[in-house]
């Protein structure tokens, strides 16, 4: 019989311990509850992680992702190719700089970009490349990478899933020209609200510094005119993205746990993985060799011509035995707002087809085995219940 009296699972949450609260409290007792000095080792402490030389820690990662295309200089008429397996965020930060968003379709097996399909979608008014490294595992960076070079297009990783995962060896982060970090509660580390921005340019370094606050700059080599030591100029349209010191120690600590966070991520993929591996009807996350994920998401893949039901009756049944599970993502231009910017179906049937498929399952490192060990119970029950023949 299944048990439903368990508490809800969520999807994802944050591990927070008492450390990392003294952490917060010693900088609300301190001078700087903003612009202060945590930022700055917030920000080294992250660049040194991914072995990036430059980190610029921001409000949120969607603001990460608007800095990064100011940065790259993306304007009006441009056009961002993207995923359309991905958070609206990856998209959306096209449009804020006037530029067109263009989907390329998922690679069916591993479901990140395609790289075959960025190239045909490559006009040109391109400008750059968004690769989302979907669910923690990179994109094929060296194929992206190849098709920038040669088209003279930028680079911008959002690695919102991505924080820890490698590729060829090599720490996401600066694999693109720049990358692009979230520390949403239910990402890998959190400061509550937060983002980053990593690179390795000194000049888009300093780019992503001023838009971070109104494009406004101190520094005397920068400033066309001095007129004493009150002076200032703003060379931008930038915004306040400042992430406050409060935060910024919070991130500090949690990024010294960063790593037990992944391994225990990797631990319970490894049971699901395990559990799943021989269920027919169920389709395990696909990784390729070149790359370790991060593992922020785990999703299966339903296989709805061996099951009765659709996705919809297996994610409600799951919902009903009190697992949090969700859907990573609607097809960005699904969207009512893209529908009315012209976008229309069809654009990525394989970013289509897997969405009608897909179930993300709880996968956070608080959780316990016996989260997990339910969860497999409960989703081989109910395929076992609706499977065909
Ligand atoms: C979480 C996320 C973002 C946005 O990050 P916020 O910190 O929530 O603004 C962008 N892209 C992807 C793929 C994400 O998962």
């Amino acid at each position: 019989m299944t048990n439903i009296s368990k508490k809800f699972l969520p999807y994802g949450q944050q591990w927070i311990d008492e450390d990392d609260i003294q952490a917060v409290v010693e900088t609300l007792r301190s001078t700087h509850l903003t612009t202060g000095p945590k930022i700055k080792e917030f920000e080294d402490k992250l660049a040194a992680y991914v072995e990036a030389k430059y980190a610029v820690a921001i409000s949120n990662g969607t603001a990460a992702l608007h800095a990064a295309c100011f940065a790259a200089g993306i304007t009006e008429g441009d056009e961002v190719i993207t995923s359309p397996i991905t958070f609206a965020a990856s998209a959306n930060c096209a449009l804020y700089m006037g530029a067109k968003p263009v989907f390329a379709d998922i690679d069916p097996k591993t479901y990140n970009i395609d790289p075959e399909d960025i190239r045909r979608k490559i006009t040109n008014k391109t400008k750059a490349i968004i690769p989302v490294h979907f669910t923690g595992q990179s994109c094929d960076m060296e194929q992206i990478s190849r098709i920038a070079e040669e088209y003279g297009l930028v680079v911008i990783e959002d690695a919102a899933h991505a924080l820890g995962a490698e590729y060829k060896g090599k720490k996401v982060g600066t694999l693109g020209d720049m990358a692009t970090f979230s520390f949403h509660p239910v990402k890998h580390i959190t400061t509550g609200e937060g983002g980053a921005i990593t690179t390795n340019d000194e000049a888009l370094y300093k780019k992503l510094m001023l838009f971070r606050t109104h494009g406004i700059t101190r520094e005397k080599d920068i400033m066309i005119n001095n007129e004493g030591p009150w002076y200032y100029e703003q060379h931008y349209l930038g915004y306040n993205y400042r992430i406050t010191d409060i935060q910024a120690s919070l991130g500090v600590s949690q990024l010294a746990k960063l790593n037990k966070f992944l391994q225990k991520r990797i631990e319970y993929i490894e049971q699901y993985n395990a559990a799943f591996k021989n269920i027919e009807g169920v389709i395990t996350p696909y990784q390729i060799s070149e790359a370790q994920s991060a593992w922020h998401l785990y999703i299966i893949q339903l296989e709805l011509e061996k099951l009765k039901v659709g996705r919809k009756e297996i994610f409600e049944e799951l919902v009903r035995r009190n697992i949090g599970v969700n859907v990573h993502y609607i097809p960005v231009y699904f969207h009512p707002y893209y529908r009315n910017l012209g976008y229309q179906r069809g654009i990525c049937p394989e970013a289509e087809r897997l969405y009608e498929r897909i179930i993300t399952l709880p996968l956070f490192p608080k959780m316990g085995n016996e989260d997990v060990e339910y969860v497999i119970k409960n989703v081989i029950d109910i395929v076992d219940m609706y499977r065909v023949g």
